[in-house]
């Protein structure tokens, strides 16, 4: 059986004008500031006038322990979000937008897939509107005020060996993980060693997502800890007076990008830190801006559930006073299989004790999003190779669970694929059975939210940590951190920190490595395993075969 690939099904788009999608929301066009025929910026006159309307209900969309392909959380986000439209429910979604870096390497973008997609899908994974050039460029502006600072006299002592500011590219290039600054004698300052992230892990990133306005935006920045003395106290972006400047530069950034889908249905694509040292999710004031605009607002946290959506619950809802109202738990027959054990090639052959045997991890997920107050679906996104004894054994198990297990198709139909869901999503989040709360108080001690978190979502026994991370740790109490929620960085593969343990395993250990404060984004990270921050390219990236063909479409790119 032949598929269309993405890209073709996105190129067939019978797209409407953006100011029609802005009409939808009731944006009236002087507010929508167009970049093309296709995409807009909202304005901020605009989204301050929505102060005191009523909010629209929030659903989220996340996941089980993924298969490395993904398993179709943007897409079923997509697809959910047209299905409500499609029921008469006027729904708004909130994606993230994409890296640079991975198109360039592994095939895949962040518009969604099949026929349920957000476009224009190649812009969107290329430049777009340019806000992470601007992310970038505020980041690697204080990046070179802080050397400058150094080469002008050092005025505020800062330890050129412990300068954690480093600086970002929006590309994966692994030789620029470690490098060494300043090199070519007196004229060039002072030799340092440091390196480069992606732009999705930079801090900045995180701030923009978390930040309710310019102010606060500026605000944060300015409360990024970018070095420390001989003596170790903190030296802040603040101290280095970048902070007005950065905001300039992320003015546009900061205002919410609408797209629309390929059934022209209202979508803010906006924001995308990373899912490990950052939270996963798009950002706040698009969040906000469309549960002022919509009944249902439909958002994707990343990773499975153990990490975006404890994330999202524990960093985005309690930092920005967000209450959702029913979560859906994407599952898919092959992710199930392999949490059963198959190997990634034989995941075509049907295996239903296989499926049977994987479904404690789906199990684990469900119990835990309850854990926080919100009723859940599970969405099974449908593929070609899924049989009907499979499909079965998944929703069988999930009525066990006391929940609802749905096929969804729409990869293959679109909105005809998620009516059922839909239905299902409008019943949970009107029976007002909702009552989220977050997993740990604000002034648990930070080791006790990390052990919270360990224990309850992974089920693990105990966390590990040497006593310079709990010294840490208490210093940074001591300091005032004490209240910032903590940012879970392991692997997504396993409630464990070893991806090749899959299923629902109890009884483990949870080894902390590094500690980190983002002071700015309002967050403690806790490293657990190995975390990239500057990913590379595969043996032949995708790149190799990337161009533009005769009719000047892109070739290549999904
Ligand atoms: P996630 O958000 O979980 O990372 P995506 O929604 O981005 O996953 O989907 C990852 C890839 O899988 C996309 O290329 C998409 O087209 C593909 N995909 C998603 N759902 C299906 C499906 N039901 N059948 C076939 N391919 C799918
Ligand atoms: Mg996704």
């Amino acid at each position: 059986m032949a598929f269309k690939s993405d890209i073709e099904i996105a190129r067939e788009a019978k797209k409407r004008p953006i100011q029609e999608i802005g009409d939808k929301l009731g944006i009236p066009t002087e507010h929508l500031l167009p970049y093309g025929h296709d995409k807009a910026k909202v304005s901020q006159d605009f989204i301050t006038s929505l102060e005191g309307k009523k909010d629209g209900k929030l659903i989220l969309v996340t996941a089980i322990n993924p298969t490395p392909a993904g398993e179709g959380k943007t897409t079923t986000t997509v697809g959910l979000g047209d299905g409500l439209n499609r029921i008469g429910k006027k729904a708004v979604i909130c994606i993230r937008e994409a890296s640079l870096g991975p198109n360039f390497g592994m095939k895949g973008g962040a518009a969604g897939g099949g026929y349920a997609q957000v476009v224009p899908m190649e812009e969107m994974n290329l430049h777009f509107t340019g806000d992470f050039h601007a992310i970038t460029s505020a980041h690697n502006l204080l990046s070179a005020m802080i050397d400058n600072h150094i080469y002008w006299g050092n005025e505020l002592e800062i330890d050129a060996r412990r300068v954690t500011w480093r600086r970002v590219m929006d590309m994966n290039d692994r030789a620029l993980r470690d490098t060494v600054v300043n090199l070519g004698g007196v004229s060039n300052g002072f030799p340092r060693q440091t390196g480069f992230d992606i732009t999705v892990a930079s801090e900045v990133m995180a701030i923009l997502c978390l930040s309710k306005n310019l102010d606060d935006l500026q605000e944060r920045l300015g409360r990024i800890v970018v070095a420390y003395r001989r003596d170790k106290t903190p030296v802040y972006c603040r101290d280095i007076k970048a902070d007005g400047a950065m905001t300039v530069l992320l003015k546009d950034a900061m205002q919410p990008n609408l797209v629309q889908t390929l059934e022209n249905n209202p979508a803010f694509v906006h924001g995308g830190p990373f899912a490990n040292i950052a939270h996963g999710c798009n950002s706040v004031i698009a969040t906000k801006t469309a549960l002022k605009l919509g009944e249902y607002v439909v958002t994707e946290a990343g990773f499975g559930a153990d990490l975006g959506a404890e994330k999202f619950f524990d960093i985005k809802c309690r930092k920005a006073g967000l209450k959702p109202a029913a979560a859906v738990i994407v599952a898919t027959v092959r992710a199930m299989k392999m949490n059963g054990g198959v190997a990634k090639a034989d995941l075509n052959n049907e295996n239903v004790d296989a499926v049977k045997k994987g479904c404690p991890n789906l199990g684990r997920h469900i119990a835990n999003v309850k854990g926080f107050g919100v009723p859940v679906v599970v969405a099974i996104n449908h593929f070609y190779s899924d049989t009907d004894a499979e499909v079965q054994a998944v929703k069988d198990y999930v009525a066990e669970q006391g929940s609802e297990a749905i096929l969804c198709q729409h990869w293959a139909k679109g909105s005809e694929g998620t009516v059922d869901l839909a239905n299902k999503v409008v019943q949970l989040a009107e029976s007002g059975s909702a009552n989220f709360a977050p997993l740990y108080p604000d002034d648990m001690p930070l080791f006790q939210k990390i052990e919270t978190i360990a224990k309850r979502i992974y089920h693990a026994d105990e966390v590990l940590a040497d006593k310079s991370i709990r010294d840490q740790l208490k210093t940074w109490e001591e300091a005032g951190y004490g209240n910032l929620p903590v940012c879970m960085a392991k692997t997504q593969y396993s409630f464990t920190t070893d991806p090749n343990r899959r299923g629902a395993p109890t009884g483990h250990s949870v080894p902390v490595r590094e500690v980190r404060l983002s002071a700015g984004a309002g967050f403690i990270v806790a490293i657990c395993g190995e975390i990239m921050t500057m990913p590379g390219l595969p043996r032949t990236p995708a790149a190799e075969t990337i161009r533009i063909n005769d009719e000047g479409n892109v070739e290549g790119l999904f």
